[in-house]
């Protein structure tokens, strides 16, 4: 096979491990959703993909979209597998979804935009599931609980918009060739589809953990009239001393539904 330089500016780590590649499959949702995979690299998980179901994968290297085209020749003919060489945030922006019919995302992704990924593919309406290789301490924020020191807006995101949400297993470096510095991890997400949020909801959440080790109340009263803030915390009970990591995503929901209808 031809020898390929690992690229830095691609976050390309490319997954060796048989056990895990292994487990990835186990850990595929019994449906019959469609696969996106987000950067097939050397085609490893690709080519397990596509023994079980159908595949369209997004790849921006271009030097190797000719090892993929030619790797996955028969299925391309069969039409099982499609290959789309673009940025997948270009793809997002330019298509609104990634597949025109629900689908489930299986990657490993490349970690310098893995959080931008899975924010997308929770607004993405056919993305139903989420199994994700990415960096073990991002993957305890997607996850963490109210009450966790690691939960963030991210968090309280993630609550809002799943089902369920768990950390599966975690990857040591070893079983990548180049072995990334970090430990990582793979994340379960699956979608509450019926679920939307509002566009101005991230601000909200940018200003409730805006210090993170403070109260809420303190982040809060800087963007929000201290009267009107006292009234929501009486009238939601909420204890004034809470931190941003202790208050639950319902919480922050129903507070940001009487911030927003209560300003004229
Ligand atoms: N799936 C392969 C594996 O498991 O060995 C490669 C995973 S590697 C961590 C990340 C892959 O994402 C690389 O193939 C890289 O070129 C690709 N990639 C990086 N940025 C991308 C982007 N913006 N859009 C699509 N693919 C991207």
């Amino acid at each position: 096979m031809e020898k390929v330089i690992a690229k830095k500016k691609f976050g390309q780590n490319f997954l060796k491990d048989h056990t895990v590649l292994n487990k990835i499959i186990q850990s595929m949702p019994n449906n019959n959703n469609h696969i996106v995979e987000i950067g097939p690299g050397l085609g490893d998980l690709t080519k397990n993909l596509v023994k079980y179901k159908d595949t369209t994968a997004y790849e921006v290297d271009t030097d190797l979209i000719g090892i993929l085209n030619s790797k996955f020749a028969k299925e391309i003919e069969e039409k099982r597998f499609e290959l789309i060489h673009t940025d997948v945030l270009d793809a997002w922006e330019k298509k609104g979804s990634l597949y025109e019919g629900k689908y489930d995302l299986i990657a490993n992704l490349p970690y310098y935009i893995a959080t931008n990924i899975i924010l997308r593919a929770f607004e993405d309406v056919n993305c139903e599931n989420i199994i994700v290789m990415i960096q073990k301490e991002v993957a305890e924020k997607f996850s963490a609980n109210e009450g966790d020191k690691e939960f963030s807006s991210l968090g309280v995101i993630t609550k809002l918009v799943s089902k369920e949400c768990r950390l599966l297993f975690d990857v040591p470096p070893e079983s990548f060739d180049p072995p990334p510095k970090v430990t990582s991890s793979i994340l379960y997400v699956s979608k509450d589809t019926n679920v939307e949020l509002d566009k101005d909801f991230k601000k909200f959440l940018k200003a409730c953990f805006s210090q993170p080790r403070k109260k809420l109340s303190k982040n809060l009263s800087s963007v929000i009239d201290k009267e009107f803030l006292s009234n929501i915390y009486n009238e939601l009970n909420i204890k004034e001393t809470l931190r941003p990591h202790e208050v639950s995503a319902s919480l922050y929901s129903q507070m940001y539904t009487k911030v927003k209808n209560g300003k004229k």
